[in-house]
């Protein structure tokens, strides 16, 4: 395997790739882009270990374990972010507004 460090961001499931939109929601109620913040809420800190694809957007609406979004992390990586990611819970996709 080649070195590359170049890391992409998609749905593991449907390759929608996170447009920069606010699309997922905490239970706190917080709407926010979890990109942004590797999966917690920046107003509960709340840590989501699974992210909804978000449907409005275009994704499929199906939830992946987040560290599963990440394309190319090597596995170094990949382990000290499932370390961080604890939390057995799934956030759910913001609802939309017109
Ligand atoms: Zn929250
Ligand atoms: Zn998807």
């Amino acid at each position: 395997m080649a070195a590359d460090s170049r890391i992409s961001i998609y749905c593991p499931n449907c390759h929608w790739e996170p447009d920069g939109g606010k699309h997922w929601q905490c239970s706190c109620g917080c709407v926010w882009d979890t990109f942004e913040t590797a999966a917690v809420c920046p107003q509960c800190r709340r840590r989501w270990r699974m992210t909804v694809c978000p449907p409005t957007p275009g994704g499929c609406d199906v939830p992946s374990p987040h560290i599963d979004w990440y394309h190319g992390l090597d596995a170094l990586i990949e382990e000290l972010v499932e370390e961080a990611l604890p939390a057995p819970a799934a956030v759910g996709s913001a609802p939309y507004e017109s």
